[in-house]
């Protein structure tokens, strides 16, 4: 799995460098790591995880293409977003652009937090994406390992949606805010009139 098939190599490099290929982003959201975030949904994804939340992020052809500083700005014009989380998709194949994202959030005092169907152990390895070790460098919270069905959890006070995901506390300041619960969910409506589900065991679902 941690080698990226020649498709998806192929689009992956077609992304332009300080652009990433997301799905989504929305900000607010209070369900997707510590306090009030912004969530990037990254476009793409190996694993087809039976029972997958985002289906739709498996293809990684070109979704939408946005600049790192463009996504920063967004980040930061909402005064309540106190962090980042990446989730996807998998965020760890566009590791490049999000490490250059996380460094630039993180100088202006954000946390950044990432998902990964990868373990740790995998991202350590020889054989990790590109950039794995950059982007690890960056996190504050990393969530691991793919959406097992057959171990799902369902309660209010899981931080993980399957048994085997576990939560990798780099920064020892945020101990106290692993308050976050998988299995909640929530609406955005936005600007455009859609709305966006996420937060239930991870999903981000656009409806009209
Ligand atoms: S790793 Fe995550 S996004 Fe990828 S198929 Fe599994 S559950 Fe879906």
């Amino acid at each position: 799995m941690s080698n990226v098939s020649n498709k998806a190599d192929r689009a992956l490099m077609e992304i332009p460098p300080g652009y990433l290929n997301i799905m989504g982003y929305v900000d607010n959201s209070e369900v997707n790591g510590p306090g009030c975030r912004a969530v990037v949904w990254v476009q793409g994804c190996l694993r087809a995880c039976p029972g997958c939340f985002n289906p739709g992020s498996w293809p990684f052809e070109t979704n939408q293409l946005i600049t790192v500083d463009a996504l920063l700005e967004s980040i930061l014009s909402n005064p309540r977003n106190e962090g980042v989380t990446f989730s996807g998709g998998e965020p760890f194949w566009q590791a490049p652009a999000l490490a250059q994202l996380a460094r630039q959030a993180k100088a202006h005092g954000l946390n950044v937090m990432s998902f990964t169907g990868f373990t740790l152990e995998e991202l350590q390895g020889t054989r990790a994406p590109a950039g794995a070790g950059e982007l690890l460098q960056e996190l504050d919270i990393l969530v691991d390992g793919p959406y097992v069905e057959s171990l799902a959890i369902h309660a209010p006070d899981s931080l993980v949606s399957s048994r085997n995901q576990r939560v990798h506390l780099f920064n020892p300041a945020l101990h106290d805010r692993l308050t976050w619960a998988s299995d909640r969910m929530e609406i955005h409506i936005l600007k455009n009139g859609d709305r966006l589900i996420t937060g239930y065991r991870g999903q981000m679902n656009l409806t009209e």
